[in-house]
């Protein structure tokens, strides 16, 4: 067996993700694979995550599974577009959420405890960007807080 067979047939086996919230009410898993992953950096997802963009695989293929906690999962669909979003009850984590409307699932990346092995495949609404969010790679990285000087 080539190296190129052994590498499509691994694709072809579905790849299993676990995920939960922060406290730990939720637990999913994901059975299949992602098409794509998008960081959407517009005003709705800045809202949404209280942050610069939103970090969300997609999947119209993968099905989720509620493992524990469903009762504490609430969706929230903004009126008149299509943007939605479920959340933990207890902690207000962004969890999967799985829209009557929509045939596809929508992951928060962050949301998974598994490794995902795939890389955004692009920003999406960058024209939206906050104010704050440009050259953030000339600021200070700490490895963990902020080094006390005094
Ligand atoms: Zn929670
Ligand atoms: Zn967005």
């Amino acid at each position: 067996m080539n190296r190129y067979v052994y590498q499509q047939e691994e694709d072809l086996v579905d790849k299993k993700y676990f995920g939960s919230c922060l406290c730990g009410s939720v637990q999913f898993e994901i059975e299949g694979n992602f098409d794509s992953f998008y960081l959407c950096h517009c005003k709705h997802c800045q809202k949404d995550t209280g942050s610069a963009h939103a970090a969300n695989v997609f999947s119209e293929s993968a099905i989720l599974t509620w493992r524990k906690g469903k009762e504490c999962v609430k969706p929230y669909n903004l009126p008149n577009t299509l943007h939605s979003k479920s959340f933990c009850i207890d902690c207000g984590s962004a969890l999967p959420n799985q829209s009557e409307d929509l045939d596809f699932i929508v992951v928060p990346a962050g949301s998974l405890d598994s490794i995902l092995n795939i890389r955004p495949s692009a920003h999406l609404f960058v024209s939206s960007k906050a104010s704050w969010e440009q050259d953030l790679d000339c600021i200070p990285n700490f490895e963990k807080l902020p080094v006390q000087n005094d």
